[in-house]
């Protein structure tokens, strides 16, 4: 992409609406624009980013073993009645009536769906276990819609639904996906810990949210900091009985949102300078609720013996737009964002520190055009612009790597790369930059 043409709105001035880093530098970086009250429209690379979270979600269900389909943003309201929650959402839900006066709403979650898609479509104990997932912009009126992208009213979530045949099965499951979002997360460079957590309105009596640690998170969080020094690469699936091993692991530490803290077992359980109480961002929840829907809309199976047998249920929820502001408020400096390569929107800039030059234009040229045909995402500022701005602007949006390519060095076929993390900068041939920045 050629920054000279790319729909790439960028703002000198911090906003005055932005309260926190990640918010006030996706406005800036020209990420995304406010469409109303947490409602936001994603501009070209923004929708990158957002599009490369997806994906490594989607890689990561799928890896697990969950199925992905798509189902719709609006929902009729009897499956909420049925299932009992139409009245008892209360104000976050988005209703709506349609011309034939139907009762419709937005959906903020889809337990109530996919338990109608199961219960017409699957009949035997055989067809089990199933785990289904999508990922689907969600409404919830949010009385304080805050921090851009972290509390939107309308959001991205990716969210999985589980079958099984009993509360065994169910278990495996829920510990399935526990370690599908440790995997998921990590890849993303986020240290995500999984934490003891309220059900809520979903309900049931197993619960985890999966939590980053960060001062303007909104959950308070109580854990214990040797989370931080875990093996976190120890996430191969294997058999059932490794994967409970990870689960096991993973829960063996102090770690509660503030609805299941005791500060009683806290003090107990954790030295005092390993205590951490502080503030964190949930990017996932997930659900073992057994029979609750299943149960209310007569989600039911043949089992081996003729009986019906109720299915047993979970849910799983990541925030998947959520994470874009959330993976910038662990990555970022003063000058902007700082991309981990996993979701960065280009994985190399080139920065044309003088477009005009002939020998600068063509060293720029034959870098774009090799770069593009490794097939790899490169942003090429060929603006006619002053180097200082170029700079600036390469780190305010944050690509990992940056080849900078000056009227010195191009005629002895010199280029600088720089690494946005660390600022380091190293002076290669055109070829030995190439190497360094696609391997
Ligand atoms: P919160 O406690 O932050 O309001 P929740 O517990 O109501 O979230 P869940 O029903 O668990 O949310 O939804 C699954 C995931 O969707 C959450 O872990 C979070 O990452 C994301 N999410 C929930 N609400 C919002 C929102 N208003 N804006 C952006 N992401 C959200
Ligand atoms: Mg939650």
């Amino acid at each position: 992409m050629r920054l000279s043409s790319y729909f790439l709105p960028t703002l000198k001035e911090d906003p005055a609406e932005a309260q926190i880093v990640s918010h006030r530098l996706m406005l800036r970086a020209g990420m995304v624009r406010q469409a109303s009250a947490g409602i936001y429209s994603w501009l070209p690379m923004g929708l990158r980013v957002l599009r490369n979270v997806e994906q490594i979600v989607r890689e990561e269900q799928n890896e697990a073993g969950c199925q992905e389909i798509l189902m719709p943003t609006i929902q009729s309201a009897d499956l909420w009645r049925e299932s009992g929650r139409y009245d008892g959402y209360g104000q976050e839900m988005l209703r709506i009536v349609d011309r034939h006066d139907r009762d419709m709403l937005y959906g903020p979650t889809n337990e109530e769906l996919i338990t109608d898609i199961f219960r017409n479509s699957v009949r035997s104990y055989r067809d089990l276990p199933k785990l289904l997932y999508h990922i689907q912009w969600k409404f919830r009126d949010e009385v304080r819609p805050r921090f851009g992208v972290m509390r939107g009213r309308e959001f991205l979530m990716k969210d999985s639904y589980s079958f099984d045949l009993d509360h065994a099965a169910a278990r495996r499951s829920y510990n399935k996906m526990f370690v599908a979002y440790l995997r998921t997360f990590r890849r993303m460079g986020l240290k995500a810990i999984p934490m003891q957590a309220d059900a809520g309105p979903i309900g049931g009596d197993l619960s985890h949210e999966f939590i980053i640690q960060a001062d303007t998170g909104e959950s308070e969080i109580y854990c214990d900091t040797e989370f931080l020094n875990f093996d976190t690469s120890n996430t191969e699936y294997g058999d059932d009985k490794h994967i409970k091993n990870i689960v096991d692991y993973y829960t063996s530490l102090y770690a509660c949102t503030d609805e299941k803290h005791e500060q009683e077992v806290f003090e107990r359980e954790v030295p005092e300078i390993r205590r951490y109480v502080g503030r964190g961002i949930e990017v996932g929840h997930i659900f073992y609720f057994g029979t609750k829907y299943s149960e209310k809309m007569n989600a039911a199976v043949t089992g081996p013996d003729g009986s019906d047998i109720v299915v047993e249920m979970g849910s799983y929820g990541i925030g998947v737009s959520r994470l874009v502001g959330a993976i910038i408020e662990a990555y970022h400096d003063d000058a902007g964002i700082v991309w981990p390569d996993s979701v960065a929107p280009f994985a190399v800039g080139i920065i044309n520190l003088r477009s005009g030059d002939t020998a600068c234009d063509i060293a720029c040229e034959d870098l774009y055009a090799k770069i593009q045909a490794a097939s790899i995402d490169v942003l090429y500022d060929d603006r006619d612009e002053r180097a200082g701005a170029k700079f600036a602007d390469m780190d305010l949006i944050g690509v990992p790597w940056q080849l900078i390519v000056g009227p010195r060095g191009s005629k002895s076929g010199i280029v600088e790369v720089k690494r946005r993390a660390t600022g380091e900068r190293e002076e290669f041939s055109l070829e030995a930059a190439l190497s360094r920045v696609l391997s």
